[in-house]
């Protein structure tokens, strides 16, 4: 805790919070966008500085730290809390009870398995569909053209509810990447596929945020600019 800063990360969360709102007047964005906090590496005690500061969404990366940080989170503004990293199929079980939304959904058989083990715990879980949208071999996520195949077979699953997209684009030429996923989630949602929605579009990390409001981005998801650099260990 000691590297952290209490006003470092509430002035973070301000000047974020402020560019957000900047982006949007000056593009006329007419999307919500949500700033989530991505806690991978930080310790619970200062995970829980956010909700002071109006942050009610956290990201978590990893299914080993977020159970062993989950019972240390306070959560008396109820938070939602959505996990993003890469998730095996065979780790749904730990999460199932303890999650609002799972954003990385990038195969049918994780699907099916959120779905079973939802239904067995008598919840519907809340799942957006993870992007490669450019195409990189090192990353998880399905292809632009896979998607809307794969939504259709999303759209049956009764312990699933679909709510839109997520990416994690290349670094570099982030307009090309975020203007496809603007594209991609439009097209989708105009098709108006029975059983889903196209309500959430999450991009947007520390150093790309500001570009992937501007393309409709409805939750950008920061870690490094709201805790500083992160010390791996
Ligand atoms: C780590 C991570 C983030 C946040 O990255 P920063 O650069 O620290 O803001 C966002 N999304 C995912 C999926 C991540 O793994």
């Amino acid at each position: 805790m000691d590297n952290y800063s209490f006003e470092t990360v509430k002035e973070n969360i301000r000047i974020i919070n402020e560019n957000i709102r900047e982006v949007q007047e000056r593009y006329g964005c007419n999307q919500t966008t949500e700033l989530m906090a991505v806690t991978k590496t930080v310790p619970p005690e200062v995970v829980n500085w956010v909700f002071g500061e109006g942050v009610k969404l956290l990201g978590e990366n990893r299914v080993q730290e977020f159970l062993s940080k989950k019972d240390c989170y306070d959560m008396s503004t109820s938070p939602r809390i959505h996990f993003i990293g890469h998730l095996q199929t065979n780790k749904v079980k730990y999460i199932i009870d303890d999650v609002d939304m799972i954003q990385s959904v990038d195969s049918l058989k994780l699907a099916q398995e959120i779905n079973r083990l939802a239904l067995a715990h008598n919840k519907i879980m809340d799942v957006l569909c993870e992007v490669n949208i450019g195409g990189e071999e090192s990353k998880s996520g399905i292809s632009p053209d896979e998607t809307e195949n794969l939504l259709e077979k999303l759209s049956d699953m009764e312990g699933i509810r679909v709510k839109g997209l997520m990416t994690i684009p290349p670094p570099v030429e982030s307009d090309i990447y975020f203007g496809r996923m603007a594209e991609l989630f439009s097209r989708i949602k105009d098709k108006a596929i029975e059983g889903i929605s196209m309500d959430t579009l999450s991009m947007g990390m520390t150093h790309d945020y500001a570009t992937a409001v501007k393309y409709g981005s409805t939750i950008v998801r920061v870690g490094t600019g709201i805790f500083g650099k992160r010390d791996y260990r």
